[in-house]
């Protein structure tokens, strides 16, 4: 197999939604585009499937969904070792007004936890919103090999929306990334979230 011949089936015309709403993961707000074609810098391990991805996205969006449950902007993330998820996590940054409480972050720690390592070298990290810079950091420190993630941040991503820092040549480690996995229903997600939010507000 080619570098070309990818065998992911990536959208590369997902509907853009676009949000004006201040969170806490930027100060700025919020605006999902559909992804960038950029996949064919990526060889993903050819043991990954497509069907695979999305089986485990599904566990990422249902993190989300946790986050949601209890009004805070819904990500979510999972980190895949093997068959089995050894760490989770959902954006906690209302409710324990910590910054750092991204998906990402909190699910990496409890990865390495499972593991006894602070190297995830043979886990694929999965996130329904596109890592910011911070963690995308913890992502290049953790040594984590394949990144997939579903919804573009153009306000916020370090992935190819504003940084690159997951396949940044001048850093010690890089990425496989793959994006837009089920992106529809990323931002599908955060849209219907901050509508919500729009909504209550104007009562
Ligand atoms: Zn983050």
């Amino acid at each position: 197999m080619t570098r070309n011949s990818c065998i992911f089936k990536v959208r590369k015309n997902a509907p853009v939604a676009q949000l004006d709403r201040a969170s806490g993961y930027g100060p700025e707000g919020w605006g999902f585009e559909s992804l960038r074609a950029y996949m064919e810098n990526g060889t993903p391990p050819p043991e990954i499937l497509f069907g695979s991805h999305e089986r485990w996205m599904r566990e990422a969006l249902a993190e989300a969904e946790k986050a949601e449950a209890v009004g805070e902007v819904p990500i979510g993330c999972v980190v895949v070792h093997g068959l089995s998820v050894i760490g989770r996590g959902h954006n906690q940054t209302e409710t324990l007004q910590e910054p750092t409480a991204h998906a990402e972050m909190i699910a990496i720690s409890a990865a390495a936890a499972s593991l006894g390592s602070r190297r995830l070298e043979d886990c694929v990290l999965y996130v329904t919103l596109e890592p910011c810079p911070m963690c995308a950091g913890a992502i290049v420190l953790a040594r984590i090999p394949v990144v997939v993630f579903g919804a573009m941040d153009p306000k916020a991503g370090a992935s190819g929306s504003l940084f690159r820092i997951l396949e940044d040549e001048r850093l010690n480690h890089r990425c496989e990334v793959i994006p837009g996995v089920m992106a529809d229903e990323a931002s599908q997600k955060l849209s219907a979230f901050f509508r919500k939010v729009r909504k209550t507000e104007g009562n």
